[in-house]
C-alpha cells in the first residue's frame, strides 16, 4: 500500500493537530483532520464583533518558543510586539517594570519605579541571566515547586511578588495563587528573556491559518464531531463509522476512548471582555496589570484596531482570572466600575464578553517532551495536545509533532 493510501485521521484542528498533519505530509502521508467546530485553530480563535477584530481570550506568542520558530515563518505572521515588561497600576499611577537589557529606553522608568526594591530589580535581572544559560531540558528536570514558593525561596520581597509576579504570571497561568509549577515559570520566564512577546496584527487565529496554509495533501472536515475512537475505526456523532489505520486524538481523549473515562483533565478558566474607548491610559505596546487584591481585572491591553476604528477609538481587552459568581450583566458593571476607579476611563462602550471554561489544562507534573513511541495509547491510537505536556503553544505544537513521528516510526518498523 502506498503511504498516501494509509488512512490517517487527526481529531482536532488546534495547533497540535495542525502540526501533526504538517509532519505526516512531510513523510508522504495524506492525513485527514476531523474538526468539531466550523473553523480551525481550536483555542486560537479570532472573531469579528461589530466590525472589530477580537481574539477569543487574550493570548500572546512568545517568539522564542522553539516549535513556533520551527513550524511557523514568523515574518509572515505580521507580528506586533509588546515592550518586554509591564505597566503596573500602583499608588494611583502607572509604573513600568521592564527588561532594560532588551529595551534600554525602559531603564530609567524601571529603576525609578516604586515596584519592589532595588534588590528585587537586581534579582529579576539575575534570574533572567541565569535562565538564559539553563537549557529547557534542565528546566523541566529541575525541582517541581509551586511558583509562589519558588519566588519566595529566590528571595523576592512580598511587595514585588504581589505587585508584579502574581498579576503578570497570573495572567499567563490563568490562576492568581501561582500554584503552577516552577518549571513552567522558569520556562516562560526564559522565553520572555530570549524573545519578543507578540500578537499577529490580524488576530491570534493567523497562526493556525498560517500552519494550514502549508498543507498540500491534508483534508480538513469541519463541523464533524467524533463520538468514539477504536483501534481501526472512528465513530462520528451521526453514527457514521470510518475506517482508520492510525488515529491521532489531538484533544482530550477521555470522552473518546472507552476505558479512559476517569482520566479527566481539569482546566483553568478565564473571562475576556472587550470595550471601545477613546481614552487610552497606557501605551498600546504595554500589557497593563492591576495588582489590587480587590480588583477583578487582571490585565488590560489597548489595541489599535486600524480596520474598524472610528477616529480616535481604541479596542480595550480586559482579562479576568479570579474566580467569581457574577452573571454577565453584573460582571460588565463591576469591570466598568474598576476601569473608572482604577484606570480613570469614563467613556466605555461594551463590545463583547467571552467566558472560556477550558482555557488551560491544570497539569501535575508538567513535562517538556515525550518520545514518539510514548504517544501511542493503544492499537493505532496516538495522543497529542497541550494537556500531554504543559499548557503552551510550544507544547501543543511539539506534542503534535511527536504523535505524527510515533506513527511514522511504527510504520517504518512494520516494513
Ligand atoms: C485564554 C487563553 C490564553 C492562553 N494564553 C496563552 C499564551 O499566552 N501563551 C501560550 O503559549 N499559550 C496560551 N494558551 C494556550 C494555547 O492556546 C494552547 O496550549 C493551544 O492552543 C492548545 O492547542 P491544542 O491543539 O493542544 O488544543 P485545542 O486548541 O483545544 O484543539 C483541540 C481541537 O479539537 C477539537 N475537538 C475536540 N473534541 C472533538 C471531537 N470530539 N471531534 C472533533 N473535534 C474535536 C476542538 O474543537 C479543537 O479545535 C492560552 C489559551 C487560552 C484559551
Amino acid at each position: 500500500m502506498e503511504k498516501s493510501d494509509k488512512k490517517i485521521h487527526i481529531i482536532g484542528a488546534g495547533l497540535s493537530g495542525l502540526v501533526a498533519a504538517i509532519v505526516l505530509e512531510r513523510f508522504g502521508y495524506h492525513p485527514i483532520i476531523i474538526e468539531r467546530d466550523n473553523h480551525i485553530g481550536g483555542r486560537l480563535q479570532t472573531k469579528k464583533v461589530k466590525g472589530y477584530q477580537v481574539d477569543v481570550g487574550f493570548q500572546v506568542l512568545l517568539e522564542a518558543y522553539p516549535k513556533l520558530q520551527e513550524y511557523a515563518k514568523l515574518d509572515q505572521l505580521q507580528l506586533k510586539s509588546f515592550e518586554p515588561g509591564a505597566s503596573i497600576y500602583l499608588n494611583s499611577k502607572w509604573e513600568v517594570l521592564g527588561d532594560f537589557t532588551r529595551s534600554p529606553k525602559l531603564i530609567f522608568r524601571t529603576l525609578s519605579s516604586s515596584i519592589g526594591s532595588i534588590r528585587d530589580k537586581l534579582k529579576i535581572f539575575k534570574l533572567s541571566q541565569s535562565l538564559k544559560k539553563k537549557s529547557i531540558e534542565e528546566i523541566f528536570n529541575s525541582p517541581d515547586l509551586k511558583t509562589i514558593d519558588y519566588l519566595k525561596d529566590y528571595g523576592f520581597s512580598e511587595a514585588i511578588i504581589d505587585s508584579f509576579f502574581i498579576p503578570f504570571f497570573g495572567g499567563i497561568f490563568l490562576e492568581d495563587e501561582l500554584k503552577t509549577s516552577s518549571r513552567m515559570f522558569e520556562f516562560i520566564y526564559k522565553m520572555f528573556s530570549e524573545g519578543k512577546v507578540s500578537i499577529p496584527k490580524n488576530g491570534i487565529a493567523t497562526l493556525p491559518k498560517h500552519l494550514a496554509g502549508q498543507f498540500k495533501n491534508t483534508e480538513i472536515w469541519l463541523n464533524t464531531t467524533v463520538k468514539e475512537v477504536k483501534s481501526d475505526k472512528i465513530l462520528l456523532e451521526n453514527d457514521k463509522a470510518i475506517h482508520s489505520d492510525y488515529t491521532i486524538i489531538a484533544t482530550e481523549a477521555n470522552n473518546l476512548v472507552s476505558n479512559l473515562k476517569n482520566q479527566k483533565t481539569s482546566w483553568h478558566c478565564c473571562d475576556n471582555l472587550y470595550f471601545i474607548t477613546p481614552e487610552i491610559k497606557i501605551d498600546s505596546n504595554f500589557i497593563g496589570l492591576l495588582p489590587q487584591k480587590d480588583a477583578l481585572i487582571n490585565n488590560i491591553v489597548f489595541i489599535e484596531e486600524k480596520k474598524a476604528k472610528k477616529e480616535g477609538q481604541y479596542l480595550l481587552s480586559v482579562t479576568v482570572v479570579k474566580k467569581h459568581d457574577f452573571n454577565q450583566e453584573e460582571l460588565i458593571k463591576k469591570i466598568r466600575k474598576e476601569l473608572k476607579s482604577y484606570v480613570g476611563i469614563q467613556e466605555l462602550e461594551f463590545l463583547t464578553h467571552f467566558y472560556i471554561p477550558k482555557a488551560l489544562p491544570i497539569l501535575q507534573p508538567v513535562e517538556n517532551d515525550i518520545m514518539p513511541s510514548e504517544t501511542l495509547l493503544k492499537d493505532g491510537i496516538f495522543l497529542a495536545g497541550d494537556q500531554m505536556l504543559n499548557a503552551s503553544v510550544n507544547a501543543a505544537m511539539l506534542s503534535g509533532e511527536r504523535a505524527a513521528m510515533g506513527i511514522i516510526e511504527l510504520e517504518k518498523l512494520n516494513h
